[in-house]
Formats: structure tokens, sequence, C-alpha cells
């Protein structure tokens, strides 16, 4: 609900106190009404500096007040894989960049193993762009909040594939409560654009024994990938 609406329905209560109320009436004072996150409107965006732009000065949720920088994503404008992970952790908040700390520098071989890098063809995103403290899971309610940005990141690269890192990223693009276990290296429909996902990077830093299968994921994204990897090549070539 926005903060005007608010102020109109305690304006109203205050009156219809005021009404049924036998003794002596005083009216309550005006609380310090906020809009709710999914309430405050978000600006349309028609390019990536726009987004950054908008993001940069969001207060939509709480990790407004604990940032030093916001992580919108970085990577080409017309990317053929959208990497989407889940929240920045404190090398990526202060440098304002997504996976810069050891887990990036794994999804980095990860993905140049499979012919992908975030210079020029993988663009790198989170489902939060600032930084949950302690790095603790994102709560509902900031993925909620942050929900427009990434629809608005998503819709302006077009990307023809998601790989989703880790549970927190797969089960909230999924809707679903599965474990990643599950839902690793299987292919799913996110509006009309094919998704995969697979361990986190960290997760692999974590368990050495999770590489093997996600390098099984790995492959079959590079196979997926063949069949759209020569159009998107040659587009690219000639813009
Ligand atoms: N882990 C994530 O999910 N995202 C980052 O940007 C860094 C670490």
């Amino acid at each position: 609900m926005k903060r005007e609406d608010k102020e109109t329905l305690h304006a109203l209560l205050e009156t219809a106190r005021g009404w049924v109320s036998s003794g002596e009436y005083r009216p309550r004072p005006l609380p310090d009404f906020q809009d709710d996150p999914e309430a405050a409107a978000v600006a349309p965006c028609n390019d990536l500096a726009g987004l950054y732009a908008s993001i940069a000065a969001c207060t939509r949720c709480r990790l407004c007040g604990t940032r030093t920088n916001t992580v919108p994503g970085t990577g080409p404008e017309r990317p053929l894989v959208m990497v989407i992970g889940e929240g920045p952790g404190a090398d990526e908040d202060a440098q304002g960049l997504p996976f810069v700390g050891k887990a990036g520098q794994l999804l980095d071989r990860m993905l140049s193993s499979i012919g992908l890098s975030r210079t020029t063809n993988a663009y790198i995103a989170n489902i939060v762009k600032c930084r949950p403290p302690q790095n603790r899971d994102p709560e509902p309610d900031e993925a909620d909040s942050c929900a427009p940005w990434l629809e608005a990141q998503i819709g302006l690269l077009e990307p023809p594939f998601i790989l989703a890192l880790g549970r927190v990223a797969a089960q909230r693009l999924l809707g679903t409560s599965e474990g990643i276990g599950r839902l690793r290296g299987k292919f799913f429909d996110y509006g009309g654009i094919p998704l995969m996902p697979t361990y986190h990077p960290s997760a692999l830093l974590r368990d050495e024994s999770l590489k093997r299968p996600a390098w099984e994921d790995l492959k079959l994204l590079r196979e997926r990938l063949l069949s759209i990897r020569a159009d998107y090549e040659d587009h690219n070539d000639r813009s």
C-alpha cells in the first residue's frame, strides 16, 4: 500500500473514531507511514544505464541501509547466457560488481570451460542487488522488492538462456521449494526463456564432490547452446 493511501485511511478511521466515541475524543497523531516495498513505483527503464541508475537510488528494502554499493550486474548488452546468482557478498559490495570474490573466480573458470565469459557473451547478475548482511540468504520480501529490477534487466537483455546458480536463485526463479539437487541439470521455462539450475560456485568451494555433477550440467548447457550459438555470433558480428 502507498504512503498516501495509508494516510487517507488513517484520516478516515480517525474521523470515524470521532463520530462513535462517547467521551472525550483525542485524534491520534499521524504515524510516519512509508510505502510498502511492493507498492513503491519502479520507473520503466529503457536501457541498462538507466536501470543501473535506478538501482543505485533504490530504497525499496532494508538492504539499502547496509550496502556500500549496489551490484546491478555486468556483461554484454546482448548476452548468449544470463547467469543469475543469489546476492552480492563482501567483495561484490565493496566493488559494485557481481562475483568478484573466490566464488566469482571459480565461476569465471566454469564459464570459460564452455566458451562463455563475462566480457563477451555472458551477463552476470543476482536475485538481490544489495548485499544481505553476514552473507545470509536474502529474505523473501527483499527478493520481492528487487524482483522488478531483475525482471526489467531480463526484459532489456533478452537472454536466449538463463543459468541459475544455487538453491536461492533456482527456487526464486522457478517458484518452487524443491532442493537444488533435484533441480540441477534440468531445463525449465522462465517466461519463454530456457533456464537450467546448477550448483552455486560457493557450494563447489565448500564441497569438492559437487564439482563433477556441476561439470555435467555445464556440458548439457554447452550442448544446448550449440544450436543458437552460431546465430548469436553471426548476429553479434554484424551489429
Ligand atoms: N555469490 C552470489 O550469489 N553472487 C555474487 O555476486 C557473489 C557471490
